[in-house]
């Protein structure tokens, strides 16, 4: 946990989130400003600040977020029309929140990358 970490505080209970998912070491909650109809943030609950920080110990985690990804875009109603999982890093790809996260985007058609 880091104490100043924003998500951090939502995995912890701290600060409210609208939940979507929940296992042992994921939390999957609706992004508070959505660009898409379905807009759901994956994180794991201990704290990595990016992509860039993953490693040979802590890469698993990013597998299982994409089977709870798959999970939750079938439930949503998205897995057939299909989705985007995106993972910002860093100042170029405007990333806001410095505990990794993928985002799952859904429900509308999206343009082609870039
Ligand atoms: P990124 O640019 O990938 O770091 O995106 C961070 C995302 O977190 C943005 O889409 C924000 O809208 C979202 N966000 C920030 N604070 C919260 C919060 N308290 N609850 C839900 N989503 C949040």
């Amino acid at each position: 946990m880091n104490d100043d970490c924003i998500f951090c505080k939502i995995a912890a209970g701290d600060i409210p989130a609208d939940k979507v998912y929940e296992d042992e070491e994921i939390l999957a909650f609706k992004d508070v400003n959505p660009v898409a109809p379905v807009h759901v943030l994956f994180v794991p609950k201990d704290h990595i600040a990016g992509v860039n920080d993953l490693n040979e110990r802590t890469a698993a985690i990013v597998g299982k977020i994409f089977l709870a990804a798959q999970k939750v875009a079938a439930e949503l109603g998205v897995a057939d029309s299909g989705y985007r999982i995106i993972a910002n890093t860093n100042r170029d790809a405007g990333q806001e929140v410095f505990h990794i996260h993928l985002h799952l985007l859904g429900g509308r058609r999206m343009g082609a990358m870039g």
